[in-house]
């Protein structure tokens, strides 16, 4: 059940508010994130090759391999001749580095990044590419239904969203995915950006530009399974909120600032307690809690603090987001022997 919620819309003519419609699309560059998707690659890259050919006169489909140990590098090299380029990385580097080995290699004026396992429907983008003609400079396509997915799952959604959401100038809309078209302009931003951990999402929100939405229903993924356990989407929410805001830091402040208020309250009352009545030597509960409640608070304060630091060590270490292998077409002689 696949359906474009503004189909119909995106398919009308009419240039958005503000903007100069664009005239044909020159080339077109697909990126596919692949980490063991031989057997969805080889359902998705026919139909992606009808859908490409009646949209663009020159395109190419960048399958990037994330250190695969299934027959995903075969399937890609299956299509080389019908417009498929492969890009090998060395190893596993999570899918944010592999979709930015993708955008450092597409060669066209738009690119689409879309995930190989078939959740991201080719068939959705026609519609896509003409939002893009409409002006638009990034159509994200926003998943709608998450009733399949567990509860647990949809209450960390909603308190991630809620958490990184802090900051006015720009939005990190919840269920934008990374099924985008991206005008050229938008990539050689992303491309210009810096930092060594890529958490893509926020990045798409950050450079801005003129973005546009559509619905779609995912459908369910034919082989395999998500690559994302809970555990792996916390991690990768954790990098999300230490890239993009610096509230936590903030609260470790107010916090210890609450703590040393009530503290000089307490402090107040005991000495006037002791004024009054002299030295009962009572209160070991008293002591017991607060010294486990300000010894808790600190090693939390000190986590926070922690997590900025490995940020900013990683960034210092400055190594590269990924490493390709050598083309094995291109290989010299000598290694072919
Ligand atoms: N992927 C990748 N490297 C990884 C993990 C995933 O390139 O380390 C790719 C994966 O092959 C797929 C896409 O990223 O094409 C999305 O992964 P998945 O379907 O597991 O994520 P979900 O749809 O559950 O968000
Ligand atoms: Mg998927």
């Amino acid at each position: 059940p696949v359906q474009s919620g503004t189909s119909g819309d995106s398919l009308s003519q009419e240039p958005l508010a503000g903007s100069s419609p664009r005239a044909c699309v020159a080339s077109l560059s697909c990126v596919i994130p692949c980490r063991n998707e031989a057997r969805n690659l080889a359902l998705l890259l026919p139909q992606l090759v009808v859908v490409l050919s009646s949209l663009a006169r020159d395109w190419e489909i960048v399958v990037v391999d994330d250190g695969s140990t299934d027959a995903t590098v075969e399937v890609a090299q299956r299509w080389r001749d019908h417009g498929v380029r492969l890009l090998e990385l060395s190893r596993n580097f999570g899918k944010e580095a592999a979709l930015s080995a993708g955008l450092d290699a597409a060669r066209g004026d738009l690119v689409l990044l879309m995930d190989g396992d078939g959740q991201h429907p080719p068939e959705l983008i026609p519609g896509m590419v003409a939002r893009w003609a409409r002006g638009g400079d990034m159509i994200c396509m926003v998943r709608t239904d998450r009733k399949a997915e567990s509860w647990i799952k949809r209450i960390g959604t909603r308190l991630f969203y809620g958490l990184i959401d802090r900051d006015r100038r720009y939005r990190v809309p919840a269920g934008a995915g990374d099924f985008r078209l991206l005008d050229r302009q938008v990539v050689e931003a992303l491309r210009a950006l810096p930092e060594r951990s890529r958490f893509m999402k926020g990045l798409f929100a950050w450079v801005g530009f003129r973005v546009e939405h559509i619905a779609y229903v995912p459908p369910p993924r034919p082989h395999g399974r998500s690559h994302y356990s809970l555990r792996a989407l916390c991690s990768l929410s954790l990098t999300g909120i230490t890239m993009f805001t610096s509230w936590p830091l903030r609260a470790a402040s107010v916090l210890g600032g609450v703590l040393a208020a009530a503290a000089f309250g307490y402090g107040a009352v005991l000495a006037v307690s002791y004024m009054l009545w002299g030295n009962e030597v009572s209160g070991w509960t008293t002591i017991v809690v607060a010294m486990f409640l300000l010894a808790g608070v600190q090693l939390v304060s000190l986590g926070v603090i922690g997590e900025y630091l490995a940020r900013v060590f990683d960034e210092v270490k400055g190594r590269p987001l990924y490493l390709v292998k050598r083309p094995r077409d291109n290989a010299p002689k000598e290694h072919q022997r």
